[in-house]
Parts: C-alpha cells; structure tokens; sequence
C-alpha cells in the first residue's frame, strides 16, 4: 500500500478520477490546480478593491456609487497555472479585465473564446516594429502604449485597420521600466492628443506600476510609493490639459491592492494574489488576508533505498549522509523548473556552506514529516535524506508527497511556494512560473466553478 502525503482530492466524477490515474501513468509529477481557490482569491480581491479607504467613511468614493474593476493578470501562462483555465476561473470571481504582458497571450484569450462582452483584455509588452497590433485592435485587446514608436506603429495600425485602437498611456513615476519619462510627457501627449482627433487613437486609459509597495516595513519604500503617487496625479493633470483626459487609471498591483485602498482608482491589477499568494512574505501571509495558494505541486517518489553513513549524495558531493539512514528520489528536477538553487548543502565543517534546500511534505507512520533536497537538484531527479529507516518510517516507492501546496497548518506540515523561495533564494512568482509544462496541470472543482460552456474550453483531461 501506498501512503500519500496528498490531500484527499475529491473528483467531480468517475471520469475525474480516471483522468488523474492517466495523468500518473503519463508522468510522475503532477500540479493541482483548485479553480475554487482561484475563483475565491479574486473574490476576495475585488471585495478588497471596494473596500472604502481608511479615513474615507461614508464620504468615500465607492459610497458615491464608484466601482474599482478588477484586472486579473494572467501573464506567463497565468504564473504557471494555465492560462485560459485561470482567466476563466477569474471571470467567475468577477474580474471584468484580464491583463497579458505579451501579445500572443492575449490573443489566446480572445482565440480561445473570451469575447469583449466578457472582458477587456490589456497587453504590455512587445516588439513594437513587429507585432501585430493590427490583429490586437480588430481582436479589441487595449493595447499600452509608453514610447513613441509604439505611438506610432499603433496608429498605424489602426488606419489600416479602420478602427480606433484603445490605449492606456504607461507613465514611468520612478519604476524605471516601461512608459513615458517626466522629460518625454510634453511631446509625446501632445501626440497622442493629434492621433485621437484624427481618430485613430482612442486614449483610454493612463497606468502605472510601483516598485516597492510590498515592502510596507521599509519606512523610505513607504516614501516611495507616495512619490510614485504623487507623480501619476501630476501625469494625469497633463494628460487633461494636453486634451486626453485619462477614462480609467491604475496603478495598483496586488500588493497595493492589499494595502493601499487610496490608489485603487478605476481599476486594479493583481497577479500573485489571484494564485493565493501576497507579494513578499514581509507583509504576511495568504491567510492574513483570506487568500488561499491554488496550486499544489506533487510527485510520486521513484526509488527509496538504505544508505550507510558518509555516502555523497548527487553531483559534487555537497550532501554527506550522517548516519545510517534511507533516501528517497523524487523524479523532478531543474528540467520542470524546480530550482536548482533550492539544492541542500550539509557538509557539517567542510568547504561547503550549510544550507536547507527546498521542503518535501512525506507521509510517515507517524503522520506527515518534512524532509529536504539533499544535495544537488539534478535535471529530471532530486533526493531527500530521510533520517532514518523507510522501512521503519513506512515511506516506499510510489509514495505521492508533496513539494509546495496551499500550506494547510503547522501540524499538517505543508510547505508552500514561499517556503521553497526562501530556500531557492527567490520569490514565490518566480517558483510557480518557471514550472514547465512537461508537468501535467490538473484542474480541481472546475465543474463547480465554471459554466458549462466555460468548461468546455478546458482540456477535458485536465478535468478533476
Ligand atoms: C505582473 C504585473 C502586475 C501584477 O503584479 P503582482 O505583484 O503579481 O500583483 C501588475 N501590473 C503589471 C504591469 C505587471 O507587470
């Protein structure tokens, strides 16, 4: 028998059911992916968009009848949890806007199905001597627009289209990426102003992003971010004057989202809080604000073995075993995106450094233990030191365990997506994103959470 450190997943029907069994054979990884969970999170993140801020009362702009519509970003393959599933699960919750960096992407959503009536659709980044803004404006996909180029290429577009394209004019107020500079905002809005009364252009929008609003301990990025504000306020006084008076602004991505009911504007654009989590584990936790991770990653250990004290364990025998003890492989490795430096270095007095690698929730005889990356992740593979007998521990081969889920309690022992960017040296996006998609996305509760005709757009074995 096999012990599985999984949750219980509860299938919507016996052909769920089989597809999971499927999903096993063909592969010994699997990311489970609760449409509930994401359906709640953005939920809860357009009810944090509506909240009145602090000192606002009653007199506050939402008491007027002003709503803040919700953007949910679903760039990158919708941080790695697919991106027509997640958008979906999004509209369910009531995000009415859905915000792509690359073109291609927001294509897909349209392609896929998702009709204007449904969402608008914005996308940011591009080549813009190449991309095709044409097909981006007869898709009605809003389309930034933060040099002149773009101005310019977009316009054109629209001309040959023959129809005004909408755009939403980037402000650089100190992230120092995209959008137009403090110096260019003269020139480039008095274009902008020619380009909408020739009709090609319809200024839509005017954003921004923030660089530090997740640092809410650090008193200067405080400083920071009211700069940041302050400076997107003077932009839209002369966007006014310059005659394109922006209709929607926004500025706010889920850490501002969370923390910063002032900014919300028109719209808001959170990422990482619509998969469960906050932006930097410096202002909390998911569940300090009713957000719950999505995702769980899980595997199905290929090989369990006793080893003698002192052996090395995977490439540059970083990881010395201490004493008599079990190992286990787990079959995923920096080709499916776990990071190789979430590997575990223990050489207790050697050249190495000691460091924890990432966390493994293993099922035991004696309930759910933790265990770690022991040694260097490899390509396909990574092993755990056991600290002890498997047999003892009752840990076999086809075990399933579990690398990152949505962190149920300190007795359930479950690590998250935070834990293994702490031991990766990184942050929570960049483990859920770089997962590839070798690795079979499961979709739980989607019966529940979609529309029939929605569910219709999912691949049906990805269905639990
Ligand atoms: C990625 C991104 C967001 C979302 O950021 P989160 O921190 O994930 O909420 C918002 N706006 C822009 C421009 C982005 O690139």
């Amino acid at each position: 028998m096999t012990l599985s450190a999984a949750p219980q997943w509860s299938f919507s029907s016996d052909q769920g059911n089989a597809n999971y069994r499927d999903a096993r054979r063909r592969y010994p990884a699997q990311a489970v992916i609760d449409m509930r969970a994401l359906r709640d999170n953005m939920r809860r993140l357009v009810a944090m968009a509506n909240q009145p801020a602090a000192g606002q009362g009653k007199a506050g702009r939402q008491a007027n009848g002003h709503r803040t519509e919700v953007m949910g970003v679903v760039k990158a393959d919708a941080y790695g949890h697919g991106l027509v599933p997640t958008a979906l699960a999004a509209l369910a919750g009531g995000a009415t806007w859905l915000g792509t960096a690359q073109a291609r992407e927001a294509l897909l959503l349209r392609h896929a199905g998702i009709g204007v009536d449904r969402a608008r659709i914005l996308t940011w980044v591009n080549n813009p001597l190449e991309v095709a803004y044409d097909e981006l404006i007869a898709n009605d996909i809003d389309i930034s627009v933060g040099t002149a180029t773009a101005m310019e290429k977009v316009a054109a577009a629209a001309k040959a289209v023959g129809k005004p394209a909408r755009v939403h004019v980037k402000v650089d107020t100190g992230f120092g990426r995209n959008g137009f500079t403090p110096a260019q905002a003269e020139e480039a809005f008095a274009r902008l102003g020619d380009l909408a009364d020739e009709g090609l252009l319809d200024v839509v929008g005017q954003w921004s992003h923030l660089a530090v609003a997740d640092a809410p301990d650090i008193p200067e990025f405080v400083e920071e971010t009211d700069h940041q504000i302050a400076l997107f306020e003077r932009f839209t006084r002369q966007m006014t004057n310059a005659g394109i008076p922006p209709k929607i602004r926004h500025l706010a991505n889920t850490a501002a989202t969370l923390s910063r009911p002032a900014i919300h504007y028109d719209l808001v654009r959170p990422g990482v809080g619509l998969y469960g989590y906050e932006a930097d584990p410096a202002m909390g936790t998911p569940a300090d604000f009713k957000l719950v991770p999505a995702m769980t990653l899980q595997a199905q250990l290929s090989s369990v073995k006793d080893m003698l004290p002192g052996m090395g364990l995977s490439y540059g025998r970083v990881y010395l075993t201490e004493e008599l003890t079990s190992t286990a492989i787990v079959p995923v490795g920096y080709a499916d995106g776990i990071h190789r430096s979430a590997s575990g270095f223990d050489l207790s007095g050697s050249r190495h450094t000691s460091k924890p690698g990432g966390p493994v929730r293993v099922m035991t005889n004696d309930g759910p233990k933790l265990f770690r990356v022991s040694g260097r992740v490899c390509m396909d593979q990574f092993i755990i030191d056991l600290h002890g007998s498997a047999a003892e521990l009752g840990v076999g081969v086809g075990d399933t365990v579990v690398l990152f889920g949505p962190g149920r309690g300190e007795a359930y022992a479950e690590p998250t997506a935070d834990d293994w960017a702490r031991a990766a040296d990184t942050i929570s996006y960049e483990i859920f994103t770089c997962l590839r998609n070798r690795v079979p996305r499961l979709y739980l509760n989607a019966p529940e959470v979609l529309s029939e005709s929605d569910l219709a757009l999912l691949d049906p074995a990805s269905i639990l």
